[in-house]
Order: C-alpha cells, then sequence, then structure tokens
C-alpha cells in the first residue's frame, strides 16, 4: 500500500510537472503566436427564441498551436490575462470579429442588423484606451455600434466603481450593446444591476443545465422566471446559453427569454456556417 500510495504521489507530481511546463510552454508561445496568426474565430449563433431565426454571432476564440493543435479559450485566455498579452490579443478579436460583421451586414441588408458579440476580460476593461480603440475598430470597419455587444462577465463588474464603469458607460452612450455574462454564476445584487450600463443579461449556462430534467426541477423554474421578469422590468433583454435540446428551448421561450445560444442551434464553427444560416432566413 505504502508502494503505491508513494506511486501515486510520483504521478499526481509528474502530472503536475507536465501541466506547468505545457503552461510555461504556452505562456512564452503566446507573443509570437499572434504576429504569427495562429489564433482564429469561431462564431456561434444567437436566435430569437420566438421564430428561431438569427440575431447575430458569438465570437470565441481559438488557437491553432503547431504542436498542440487546436487550443480552446480556456486553456490560454488566463495565460493572457496574466501575462497581459490579452490587451493586443482582444484588439485583434474586437477588429476581426467586426470586420466579419461587417461582411455579413453587407450582404444581407434586408435582414435587419446581425449583432456581434464579443468578450472582454477584466484587464481590456481596465485599459485606458478601451473607448478609444472600439470607437476606431467600429470607424474603420463601418459597422454601426449599435451592432456591437461586448460582453462582460459578472465578476468583473462585482465592486465596480464609477471609475471602472465610465467606458462602459461611454460605449453604452454610443448604441454599444453591454451583457452582462454567466449571469448568476457571481453574487451580485439584482437590485444593482439598475447601476449598470448593461442592456442585456445573459443567463450561465448552469441554468439551462438545470432544466435537462424532463419535466424540469419546478424551483429552477421558478428561479429563472424571476430573473426573466425583473430583467425585462429593468429593460433588460435576456439570453440564455447552453440550450442543447429542443425542449430546453421550448421551455426558455415559454419563459419568456428573448435569445438562445447553444449546441441544439449550432456548435461555434467558421463564419460560413453563419453566411448560410443568413441566407436560409431570407427565403
Ligand atoms: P463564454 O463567454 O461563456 O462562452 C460560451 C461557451 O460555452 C463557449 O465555450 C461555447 O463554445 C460554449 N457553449 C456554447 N453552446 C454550448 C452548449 O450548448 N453546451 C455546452 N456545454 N457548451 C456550449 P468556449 O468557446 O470554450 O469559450 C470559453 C470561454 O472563453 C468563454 O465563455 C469566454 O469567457 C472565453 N472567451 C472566448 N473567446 C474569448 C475572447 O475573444 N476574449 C476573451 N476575453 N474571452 C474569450
Ligand atoms: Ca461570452
Ligand atoms: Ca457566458
Ligand atoms: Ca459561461
Amino acid at each position: 500500500a505504502k508502494a503505491a500510495g508513494g506511486n501515486r504521489f510520483a504521478l499526481a507530481d509528474a502530472e503536475a510537472d507536465a501541466r506547468a511546463i505545457t503552461r510555461h510552454g504556452l505562456t512564452t508561445a503566446l507573443p509570437t503566436a499572434l504576429d504569427r496568426g495562429e489564433f482564429f474565430i469561431e462564431y456561434q449563433p444567437l436566435v430569437h427564441l420566438g421564430d428561431g431565426s438569427v440575431h447575430g454571432a458569438e465570437a470565441l476564440v481559438r488557437w491553432c498551436h503547431p504542436q498542440h493543435g487546436v487550443l480552446g479559450p480556456d486553456r490560454f485566455i488566463p495565460l493572457a490575462e496574466h501575462t497581459g498579452l490579452i490587451v493586443p490579443l482582444g484588439r485583434w478579436v474586437l477588429e476581426e470579429s467586426v470586420r466579419q460583421a461587417n461582411f455579413w451586414q453587407e450582404r444581407h441588408t434586408d435582414g435587419g442588423p446581425l449583432r456581434i458579440n464579443v468578450n472582454l476580460s477584466p484587464t481590456q476593461l481596465h485599459h485606458p484606451s478601451l473607448v478609444a480603440e472600439t470607437v476606431d475598430v467600429l470607424e474603420r470597419s463601418g459597422l454601426e455600434p449599435g451592432a456591437l455587444c461586448l460582453e462582460v462577465t459578472e465578476s468583473a463588474l462585482i465592486g465596480a466603481d464609477d471609475d471602472l464603469l465610465k467606458p462602459l458607460r461611454q460605449l453604452a452612450e454610443m448604441g454599444v450593446d453591454i451583457a452582462l455574462d454567466d449571469f448568476g454564476t457571481g453574487y451580485s445584487n439584482l437590485a444593482n444591476l439598475r447601476r449598470l450600463p448593461v442592456s442585456v443579461l445573459k443567463l450561465d449556462r448552469s441554468f439551462t443545465q438545470g432544466m435537462q430534467h424532463h419535466p424540469a426541477d419546478p424551483v429552477d423554474l421558478k428561479i429563472v422566471e424571476g430573473i426573466v421578469s425583473l430583467a425585462h422590468s429593468l429593460d433588460l433583454a435576456v439570453t440564455v446559453e447552453g440550450v442543447e435540446t429542443g425542449a430546453q428551448a421550448e421551455q426558455l421561450r415559454q419563459i419568456g427569454c428573448d435569445t438562445a445560444q447553444g449546441w441544439y442551434y449550432a456548435r461555434p464553427g467558421a463564419p460560413d456556417r453563419i453566411h448560410s444560416l443568413l441566407l436560409a432566413d431570407a427565403v
């Protein structure tokens, strides 16, 4: 038993070492990855729950690493946050996805404005040139500010003072939508929402998961109903993440959620996928 225990520790150590080495390797490779064009963006549609039409798309970044293959954001966004590379990386994501959205927009003028959702990390939020850069990206692309939605996590805004909220207020005044991402996972006081310059609540996937069972847990349903009615009374739109089944979609539609996102509609994918969905909507 003693030997086995020892081995177990040795194995755990080896795994921890391997993770540390990979993390170190990824961290040192990050700055050049941007210059080498190793990042790319997948887009996941956001649909209207009422009629299933495409409302917009969320930009989700991936890293095509020369040795490790395609890495999801959970593997490198925290590292990029830590090293500060998130600022140039986030700038690239914004620029690229706004350019892409403008391309879709120009080809689907009859379908109403298509929204593009871009994630903002806390470091970007604190960066002094956030507003100027966003204005610059929008102006150069030709996309109207109202087509852009910046997603900020609830945890990034907890305890936010006026200094932190000021750039978001400025963006909101220009017509950019601000969404509160992963809503329900933090500790934010619902009454506090009124203070924040947000116009969209993105209900975290954990709520949708609670509705997987059929029939859904009545307490979960009541909680979501409560959030939706409060959000609507504050003039906020509600988007739900992680919709994986038709039954979930139907339940969320009945509760009054506005838009949804999840594998039931489409996994994140190449920009062409959004293009064909828009073409399908147009007929
Ligand atoms: P998020 O903003 O909450 O994005 C939604 C995540 O849920 C995405 O994971 C998406 O692929 C996944 N998802 C979508 N539909 C479903 C579903 O039906 N079921 C399940 N189980 N999952 C679903 P992904 O792409 O791995 O992104 C993870 C996180 O990385 C994002 O969470 C976001 O916080 C962050 N992220 C992604 N791109 C960027 C970026 O450009 N900048 C920053 N700062 N963060 C990013
Ligand atoms: Ca998001
Ligand atoms: Ca989210
Ligand atoms: Ca999430």
